[in-house]
């Protein structure tokens, strides 16, 4: 077994079971859920590990806000991982730096 061979992990969606393929996997096109439930919690020291393609959290994210919730998004750099800022204030800035052009 070589050394440089870099093995794609076979994963699968927890939810409609169907394999995240390598682009998916190298775009970072699912979710992944790790949870280290604490010591005192009604799930003592329990692991929890799932994995979510794009269309099912999409239907998730949905759920949650028929729950009257609300998920918070970001813009991030995929270079240096940095936050950006909201979407809303990312879209803002577009729409300013697009009117600075028509106006010029
Ligand atoms: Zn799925």
């Amino acid at each position: 077994m070589s050394s440089n061979s870099k093995k794609i992990p076979n994963i699968k969606c927890n939810v409609c079971h169907k394999k995240i393929n390598k682009e998916q996997i190298i775009d970072k096109d699912f979710i992944e859920i790790k949870q280290y439930w604490g010591y005192f919690t009604s799930r003592d020291q329990q692991f929890l590990h799932c994995i979510i393609c794009e269309e099912c959290w999409d239907r998730i994210e949905e759920y949650i806000e028929t729950l009257g919730g609300k998920v918070d998004k970001y813009r991030y750099d995929m270079l240096s991982g940095e936050i950006l800022g909201t979407e809303k204030s990312e879209i803002e800035k577009v729409k300013k730096q697009n009117a600075k052009h028509k106006n010029r």
